[in-house]
């Protein structure tokens, strides 16, 4: 039997703030527009999405004004659920498939995390959205998208940004001689403090050998440029 050629696999990591549009929820419009460059690349490439959650809550500053850290966290996890769902739509809107698996169980609105099934979910042309992080109190969902790209067998991480299209020489809204790299590896930029993903999800792709890609979200299309494999922003290898 001969096998058949198997498509591209990626990981797309999407910030919540993108989807607020800057403000607390959801922009139906702003999501909208992503879901369509996403939906414009599934013919060709596999695709699984980890959706981050700060436009809702983040646990560590809802901890610093006294909250227990645990309990926030399993907040802003059930963020990263409302914007997955959010992204569902409008992805079915534009055409795509897909399937959402959830790391907390919550078995009307989503599947839970399988990743075998996601594979096969992917290999039938529907897009699967990681909801809900790890599940786990303490992690971010940049470290989930570096964790999920290995576990799926993902060639590269795609990390989508809001307001920046790279990783800069320092931050560029602060510092006007900051200047994007095209290159740099794991380590160099963990050394330099070049902190656009954290640290954690550097390090575990860095143990084992995954390529990751930065850019910006901005203008419409860059998503399903960099889903296709073009080379914009700026990419990390071990
Ligand atoms: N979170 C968590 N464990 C995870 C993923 C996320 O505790 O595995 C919580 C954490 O509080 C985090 C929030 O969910 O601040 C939202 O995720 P993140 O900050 O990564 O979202 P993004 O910055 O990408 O929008």
């Amino acid at each position: 039997m001969t096998e058949r050629t198997r498509r591209r696999r990626v990981l797309l990591k999407l910030s919540g703030e993108a989807f607020g549009g800057g403000q607390l929820g959801v922009n139906p419009d702003v999501v909208s527009q992503i879901a369509r460059d996403i939906a414009a690349a599934v013919d060709e490439v596999e695709i699984a999405i980890v959706v981050g959650g700060g436009n809702f809550f983040r646990g560590a500053e809802l901890s610093q004004r006294g909250m227990d850290r645990g309990r926030a966290d399993y907040m802003g996890m059930l963020g990263t659920v409302m914007n997955a769902l959010a992204l569902q739509d409008f992805l079915e809107q534009a055409g795509a498939p897909t399937r959402v698996q959830s790391a907390i169980s919550m078995t009307q609105v989503a599947e839970p995390y399988i990743p075998l099934r996601a594979e096969r979910h992917m290999e039938k042309g529907r897009v699967v959205i990681f909801g809900a992080g790890a599940g786990l109190p303490y992690f971010s969902t940049d470290t989930v998208a570096a964790q999920r790209a290995l576990e799926i067998g993902a060639q590269e991480v795609l990390v989508a940004k809001n307001g920046v299209d790279g990783i800069y020489t320092a931050d560029p809204n602060k510092d006007s001689s900051a200047t994007r790299i095209d290159k740099v590896t794991y380590i160099d930029a963990l050394q330099r403090g070049l902190k656009v993903v954290d640290s954690t999800a550097f390090s575990l792709c860095m143990d084992n050998s995954m390529d990751m890609r930065v850019f910006g979200m901005e203008p419409a299309g860059n998503v399903t440029r960099a889903l296709l494999g073009e080379r914009i922003g700026t990419l990390v290898t071990a």
